[in-house]
């Protein structure tokens, strides 16, 4: 047997039982990321088998309707809603299943605690950190959608993961291709790493047509479905420059490694260049389905509902600079994970209030950045360091204060 055809034999899928076998919670089950994983989790039961993937938490925040049709659908050991008002219409609505009902903040952490082998992390925004670092605490299997997690408390994060035998699997399409090229060696030899970026609705859009832009406008993504808040992100690109930190804190590389294009078909998801002139490129359909199918799998394959890439049909690949004067955001997070310590945490902590704040129409588009640019500004501490959880905590809340302010400040 010549050498290619033995690496060959080792890469086959001879035995998924182990795969399949693996327990799942979702957190955040009901959101964008929340209903694609439990399609997997679906198609794979339809694939291999009902007893595949079986399910051991589902945790929302308010969509009480959603979680119960989701429990009554894939039958968890529990379903938790965040908002504990909620309670009473879970319990109900669950009445005579078998399956436990629990509510409130608490609950959620305790869900991410409860013994699964795989924990999907899909919360929106910086509330998923203590459900992650709880599953982290117990040595799971996290795959992490969220992002503002990681950004918010990378070094916290870091060091939870150093004292757990816990492994982090990149949900994030990016960063799971990222994930995938890599295959589990270093980034040592690795040169640059860029991730692409759609460029958002706003993509060939004046700065004029974005100052009065609609909150509409900004969530309609052209390639992708997803929550609210990831869309304005989107849009701003915010989201890019959060994807440029937390690939500094997944796989350890420098800022000056890491790089931006965009490349308005969605295909590419990243490009990874070595010292030797080689670059290797991960593609798929845009479809979140994709890499959560593999984060759910890993180190195995299993079949997933994903739509299918067809480039014929799409034809031609383009890729562009990102332009930083439109979309300021994108600098913004540069020089945060430039500056490291808290800065991360602060531009976190006001992205989050300012993009609640533009879906609430209280501020404008264009005041995302500027809210954003003022609240770092006036928070000295993004150059000081904050070594535990609560001092991060503590710094999120007070940037979050602030941030509240500057929204108000800038309508006036
Ligand atoms: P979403 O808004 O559609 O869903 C968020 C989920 O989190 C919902 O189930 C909601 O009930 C729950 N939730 C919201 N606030 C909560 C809180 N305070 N406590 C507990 N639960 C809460 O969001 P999404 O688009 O699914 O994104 C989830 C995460 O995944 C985000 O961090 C996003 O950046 C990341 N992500 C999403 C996509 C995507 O395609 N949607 C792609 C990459 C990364
Ligand atoms: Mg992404």
């Amino acid at each position: 047997m010549n050498a290619l055809a033995a690496t060959r034999r080792n890469f086959e899928v001879t035995d998924l039982e182990p795969v399949l076998a693996r327990s799942v919670t979702v957190l955040g089950s009901t959101g964008s990321i929340g209903v694609s994983t439990l399609d997997v989790v679906v198609h794979a039961r339809k694939a291999y088998g009902e007893h595949a993937m079986p399910v051991e938490a589902l945790t929302a925040q308010s969509n009480v309707d959603g979680l119960i049709k989701q429990a009554q659908a894939v039958r968890p050991k529990v379903a938790v809603i965040g908002d504990d008002s909620l309670y009473g219409r879970l319990k109900d609505g669950l009445g005579g299943t078998g399956i436990a009902v629990a509510a409130g903040r608490n609950a959620v952490i305790e869900a991410a605690a409860r013994s699964s082998d795989t924990v999907m992390v899909a919360i929106m925004g910086a509330a998923a950190l203590e459900p992650a670092l709880a599953a982290v605490a117990r040595n799971a299997t996290v795959a992490l959608a969220n992002k503002e997690c990681i950004v918010a408390a990378g070094a916290v994060f870091h060091r939870a993961l150093a004292n757990s035998t816990a492994a982090v699997i990149p949900v994030d399409s990016e960063h799971n291709a990222v994930f995938q090229v890599l295959n589990g060696e270093g980034a040592r030899e690795v040169e640059k790493v860029t991730l692409t970026a759609s460029g958002g609705p706003f993509r060939d859009w004046t700065l004029d047509q974005m100052a009065v832009c609609t909150v509409e406008q900004a969530v309609a993504h052209p390639n992708w479905s997803m929550g609210a808040k990831i869309s304005v992100d989107s849009a701003t690109l915010m989201n890019k420059g959060l994807e440029l930190i937390e690939a500094h804190f997944l796989f350890g590389l420098p800022p000056e490694k890491l790089d931006v294009l965009v490349h308005p078909q969605s295909i590419v998801h990243c490009l990874v260049s070595y010292e030797d002139g080689s670059t290797l490129a991960h593609l798929s359909a845009p479809d979140m389905r994709t890499p959560i199918a593999h984060a759910l799998a890993w180190p195995r394959r299993i079949a997933s509902p994903s739509r299918r890439l067809d480039l014929a049909a799409v034809g031609q690949l383009t890729f562009r600079k990102p332009d930083h004067e439109r979309f300021r955001c994108l600098g913004l997070a540069m020089d945060a994970m430039r500056i490291g310590r808290l800065a991360p945490t602060i531009l976190n902590a006001a992205n989050e209030i300012a993009v609640d704040a533009f879906l609430k129409k209280r501020i404008g588009f264009l005041d995302i950045p500027r809210v954003v640019e003022e609240t770092l500004a006036e928070s000295p501490e993004a150059n000081t360091t904050a070594d535990t959880l609560d001092g991060v905590l503590a710094a999120d809340a007070r940037a979050r204060d602030r941030a509240d302010d500057v929204c108000r400040r800038v309508v006036n």
